[in-house]
């Protein structure tokens, strides 16, 4: 218990002999920080709280940077006066720019480079949702915050040496340093069944590299405590407040917050994918890239992405993330084109070899089908209902597929060349057909508008050169007020 005390700073200079009153008063306060009863005592509860699985960060300024900050809030007033007070009070503690690159140095032994990529990605982005900060992975070189999986002794003292399974999961070092360190011989996991979820670690180990002490909220990401990925937000309004005292409001001031569910969602699919062969190449969660799009019969527009989809409602209300399967049961994640067809009020899904038809959440009986026997192409790039043809449209690579939903085949003549829409590019994301008529096509971070009347592109314009760094949700109602104008 000693050895404990001055790991994490309840107790100074290791080595040194402690008086009755200096442990006392030491057990007190990691009794207050761990929602203890406050004894003095180092009854079995406390022994118990004291080996379970942690962050190896020092608790030892968590209640003075907790006090100050209640402080800060109860005594309101003139916020800015606050914030630059503690800008100086806390000079060195926090970075001066507002964009910071990060990049994994050395990696784990059972999660793939991919999955590790994506938890880490995810994480960072946690923060930026609510925050003024922006991040950027760097794929090689100098970065300013680096993450680093080390066993045993690693040459940033006795102190911080991994103990193996159990105990300190990972610790980190306070600006300007950015480092983070995670215990190699933790077994790491996205899903959280076995061993330690690295996604939530790294989310709390970042917190400390950004200038975040460990917080006595019970529920907040910076409590010292490992906690399962539960279904309540990740971030409490503590963790929220502390970042946004050192890096203010995201640009606009709207946070983005994801559910513990949703978050365990994708990464029950991450982990799903990490198993199957092939395909998903680019399931970044959240990035500029989205598999499909497409609007329905009341102009809702629907965003694919992974094994998640989001609606933007008519008025441009954005939903939280949605499992694709509670929509649509069955359907691969993935997809790699969708659309609505007004004409038959149904779902079309393409992925592979195959398409997927559905009315409302049922898949029609014979679904899915193979596309070769309806003469269709495999991997198609986008599909869309074009109202001037009455037909849906497949394109794919360099030519496009005139499809009669009632034969599910190409009507005659087709494919023909992807010439005959001026101006679009070859292989679009996805295509969007607006009120107005126009037509929008996506491809990576540009869109394109198509005018049917001229049949030919009148505008094009990028939407997502901040997109990846940001929420999801704030980015599609930035776009679409940007292009389509809600
Ligand atoms: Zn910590
Ligand atoms: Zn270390």
């Amino acid at each position: 218990a000693q050895g404990f005390l001055e790991k994490y700073g309840y107790l100074h200079e290791q080595g040194h002999s402690h008086s009755v009153d200096e442990v006392k008063s030491a057990v007190r306060q990691f009794q207050w920080l761990s929602h203890l009863p406050i004894t003095g005592i180092l009854d079995d509860a406390t022994l118990v709280k004291m080996a379970a699985p942690r962050c190896g960060v020092r608790d030892r300024q968590s209640q003075k940077a907790w006090t100050e900050k209640v402080h800060n809030i109860f005594t309101g007033g003139n916020k800015q006066h606050l914030r630059k007070k503690r800008y100086t009070a806390r000079k060195g503690e926090r970075w001066s720019k507002q964009q910071l690159s990060y990049r994994v140095v050395t990696w784990p032994r059972n999660l793939s480079r991919r999955s590790v990529r994506l938890a880490v990605n995810t994480a960072f982005q946690l923060w930026s949702n609510v925050s003024g900060l922006l991040f950027l992975e760097a794929s090689h070189g100098p970065s300013d915050i680096r993450l680093a999986f080390y066993e045993g002794d690693h040459n940033d003292g006795t102190s911080n040496a991994f103990d193996g399974p159990g105990g300190a999961l990972a610790h980190a070092f306070f600006p300007r340093r950015g480092e983070a360190h995670f215990d190699k011989a933790e077994r790491w996991t996205l899903n959280g069944h076995k061993g330690h979820n690295l996604f939530l670690v790294t989310a709390h180990e970042i917190g400390h590299t950004l200038g975040l002490e460990h917080s006595p909220v019970r529920h907040a990401l910076m409590s010292p405590y490992y906690k399962k990925l539960g279904r309540r937000m990740l971030l409490s309004w503590d963790d929220i407040t502390a970042v946004q005292q050192l890096y203010g409001k995201p640009p606009g001031g709207a946070v983005v917050q994801l559910p513990g569910q949703t978050l365990s969602w994708v990464m029950q699919d991450w982990e799903l994918a990490e198993h199957t062969e092939g395909g998903f190449e680019q399931p970044h969660y959240c990035q500029s890239l989205f598999d499909a799009i497409t609007v329905d019969g009341n102009g809702t527009i629907m965003v694919f992405k992974g094994g998640l989809f989001w609606t933007v409602s008519s008025e441009g209300n954005v939903s939280d993330p949605l499992p694709l399967r509670q929509r649509w049961p069955h359907l691969p994640f993935a997809i790699e084109a969708a659309a609505f067809s007004p004409l038959d009020a149904k779902m079309y899904f393409f992925k592979g070899r195959r398409m997927w038809r559905y009315s409302g959440s049922d898949l029609d009986t014979g679904f899915p089908r193979e596309s070769h026997e309806s003469g269709l192409p495999h991997h198609p790039d986008s599909a869309f209902f074009y109202s001037p043809l009455g037909h849906m449209v497949l394109f794919k690579g360099p030519r496009y597929f005139v499809m009669n939903l009632e034969t599910l085949h190409p009507e005659p003549y087709y494919p023909r060349r992807l010439a005959d829409w001026r101006g679009v590019p070859q292989g679009p994301n996805g295509a969007l057909t607006w009120a107005d008529g126009s037509l929008y096509f996506f491809r990576e971070q540009r869109y394109w508008r198509f005018d049917p009347k001229k049949v030919r592109v009148t505008g094009a314009g990028t939407w997502a050169q901040t997109l990846p760094w940001t929420g999801c949700n704030r980015t599609l109602s930035l776009f679409l007020n940007s292009i389509l104008g809600y």
